[in-house]
């Protein structure tokens, strides 16, 4: 038997790689104290634990999983827990460092924190799941909590698992604690509107963003690489508002159709366990085709590492709405700006996740809950003000969307660092 990994994936190590080159960047266009820079290049802490699973068939495989801290400066830790095949220590710590600076610019009271489990979740039964998560929640059972950090979905976890880590912590501590998680259903001290949030939140930038680039919505095209909670809403949420929606896909492939595609069919389709390449009347496409699509809309909302110096020259798009975290790389961004394309990077357009939860928080902390018109109203508040920031900080220094959103982040964490100073 070889010993056990705690987790290696290449994905992983160039998704690190490109967040700390991004700091890197972000910080020397600051002028930042390089003492400060250096520490914000490691996360404060990071647990890796195992976690035994009995399976249906009766065998008992050790899963390997981890909790990543990266800066908690402005307030308890927050961010998903992945179920899925890439984990790693650097790939949670890449995406713990993006949570921290998605936060700073939200202007949300949270540090930057992942987790994840090392597993092929699609593949495994409820019962399985469930015995997954009980048991990943009770080993990083000291890490999290209401005022330390907090949990939410990301790939392949959704409503349900939050529940069950609610209910574990619940169980441990004695007494129901609704604000250990963000993103459970509503009937268990979730929020109206954080499930579509990500996807609607996105959606309120690209309308922003066909505004200032004068493109009329009603004659505007897109194409949305991934089909989980993220692509599914922004693709129904842009047909919604009379975008032709021409190409969507899920991990096995994309369904491509010029005269624009039913989303609310396409949903249903899909809900019914359908494939997305497998709707009728499209054409099928790889994942990758599906990227070189012309079309005004562009969004990748799948995984890390789509858009790179390989294919970026082919992409055909007038705006790159990024609901996936980390799908560009830098290299590649700087092919597209050449291209003129405007880009919403990912810390800024798939924000609407992580600002929907902060509310959930507060909602559960003062255990007294808003309606989806008064979440809506805060959520595009939020986020349009923080689109503001970044195209005045972009034009002001003359840098990419990217890094201007990467600039008011990490210098709203270095400010706080400064002012609290080094312990001890
Ligand atoms: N997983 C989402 C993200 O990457 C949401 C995190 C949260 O709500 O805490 O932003």
């Amino acid at each position: 038997m070889p010993f056990p990994s705690w987790g290696e994936s290449q994905e992983g190590q160039s998704m690190l790689k490109e967040a700390v080159e991004q700091l890197d960047r972000a910080a020397s266009l600051l002028g930042l104290d390089p003492n400060l820079a250096d520490r914000l290049r490691y996360p404060k802490r990071a647990l890796v634990v195992t976690v035994p699973v009995r399976m249906d068939d009766g065998r008992v495989v050790s899963f390997t999983g981890n909790r990543v801290h990266h800066n908690l400066t402005l307030g308890p830790g927050k961010g998903g827990i992945r179920y899925a095949p890439t984990v790693s220590l650097e790939e949670t710590t890449a995406l713990a460092m993006w949570m921290t600076w998605k936060c700073a610019l939200m202007n949300i009271p949270f540090g930057g924190a992942k987790g994840g489990v090392c597993c092929d979740a699609p593949r495994m039964s409820r019962r399985e799941l469930q015995a997954l998560t009980r048991r990943y929640t009770s080993e990083i059972f000291m890490l999290i909590g209401p005022e330390k950090d907090i949990p939410a979905p990301d790939m392949y976890t959704n409503e349900q698992t939050m529940s069950w880590i609610m209910d574990t912590y619940s169980m441990q501590v004695g007494y129901s604690v609704p604000g250990v998680v963000t993103g459970k259903p509503v009937s268990v001290g979730g929020s109206l509107g954080r499930r579509e949030a990500t996807g609607v939140g996105l959606c309120n930038l690209v309308f922003a963003s066909l505004l200032l680039i004068g493109l009329d919505p009603g004659k505007a095209t897109a194409v949305v690489q991934g089909f989980g909670n993220v692509g599914s809403v922004a693709a129904l949420e842009l047909w919604k508002r009379k975008v032709r929606v021409i190409a969507v896909s899920d991990v096995d492939g994309g369904a491509y159709d010029p005269k624009g595609i039913d989303m609310e069919a396409m949903i249903l389709h899909t809900e019914a366990g359908g494939k997305v390449s497998g709707f009728p009347g499209v054409k099928p496409v790889s994942n990758m085709e599906l990227l070189e699509i012309p079309c005004d809309i562009l969004v990748p909302a799948a995984t890390a590492g789509q858009i790179t110096k390989e294919n970026a020259s082919r992409i055909r798009c007038r705006i790159l709405a990024e609901g996936a975290n980390g799908p560009t790389t830098l290299e590649a961004d700087e092919i597209l700006q050449g291209k003129g394309v405007f880009i919403i990077p990912d810390i800024l357009g798939n924000a609407g996740g992580v600002t929907a939860s902060y509310f959930e928080w507060v909602q559960d902390t003062q255990k007294f809950f808003w309606d989806l018109p008064e979440i809506q109203r805060q959520l595009s508040r939020i986020m349009l003000r923080a689109f503001d920031e970044v195209l005045a900080l972009s034009k002001e220094k003359g840098v990419s969307h990217r890094m201007a959103a990467l600039m008011i982040g990490i210098s709203r964490v270095a400010e706080a660092m400064r002012f609290r100073g080094l312990y001890p």
